[in-house]
């Protein structure tokens, strides 16, 4: 057994619907852009090129219901999406087998510092301080594939203080999760434990302290968070 100098650092973990026991995190990638109507209210183009991704850390993620207010900005979005956790990995998967990689699926919050990114944007800069914030992945339990299948289709909505503020269909992704789980391991080793946050559709806007926001998809329940 390994000592370490400094007391060791507490592993995030998911909780999964109808066990007690948890699925620890080990890396999180983000898809940009992944809906068309979202890249074209954030002024790209929606054609499809290849995907990118960023990351945000594990312990960003928070499974609390809550969202503290971050600092230095004023111009706070939400972004729902549906998370994807691998129970294994490897590199150059290849997309008629990415499926058999998947643990289960969850919902998710990207949230993002929009003005902070956008400054990065302009500037060529990477783009963590406006993603990879304390809190800023707020998370709802994961549902085992054994339990919900494969989503590719159904509802994705999101309500703030009851009103609609994104709404989509999971078919409308551009990347499509085998796609994105094969692409991805052509980079990047994946491994058991690695989550992947898989793009917002359009809808995207600011909240403010006091804000209620509820996410849902079609079989995989409900996430509320609310912004303190
Ligand atoms: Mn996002």
């Amino acid at each position: 057994m390994t000592e370490y100098v400094i007391e060791t650092p507490p592993v995030f973990a998911l909780p999964v619907v109808g066990t007690d026991a948890q699925f620890p995190v080990r890396r999180v990638y983000c898809i940009g852009r992944n809906y068309a109507a979202h890249a074209i209210e954030m002024g790209h183009d929606p054609d499809r090129e290849a995907p990118f991704f960023f990351q945000k850390n594990p312990n960003n993620l928070d499974t609390s219901g809550t969202f503290p207010y971050p600092p230095h900005t004023n111009d706070v979005h939400h972004e729902a999406e549906m998370l994807v956790a691998l129970k294994s990995g490897g590199t150059n998967i290849a997309v008629d087998d990415a499926l058999d990689h998947v643990y289960g699926y969850g919902l998710s919050l990207d949230m993002t510092r929009r003005d902070l990114q956008s400054v990065q944007k302009k500037m060529g800069r990477p783009w963590e301080i406006g993603k990879a914030f304390e809190k800023s992945g707020p998370c709802g339990p994961l549902h085992p594939v054994s339990e919900v299948g494969h989503p590719d289709q159904g509802r994705l909505e999101l309500k703030v203080n009851g009103a609609v503020q994104q709404e989509a269909d999971l078919n409308q992704m551009i990347w499509k999760v085998p796609e994105m789980i094969s692409y991805l391991s052509e980079y990047f080793e994946l491994a058991a434990g690695d989550v992947i946050m898989s793009g917002t559709p359009s809808g995207v806007a600011a909240v403010v302290k006091g804000d209620v926001m509820v996410m849902s998809i079609d079989g995989l329940g409900t996430l509320e968070v609310s912004v303190i």
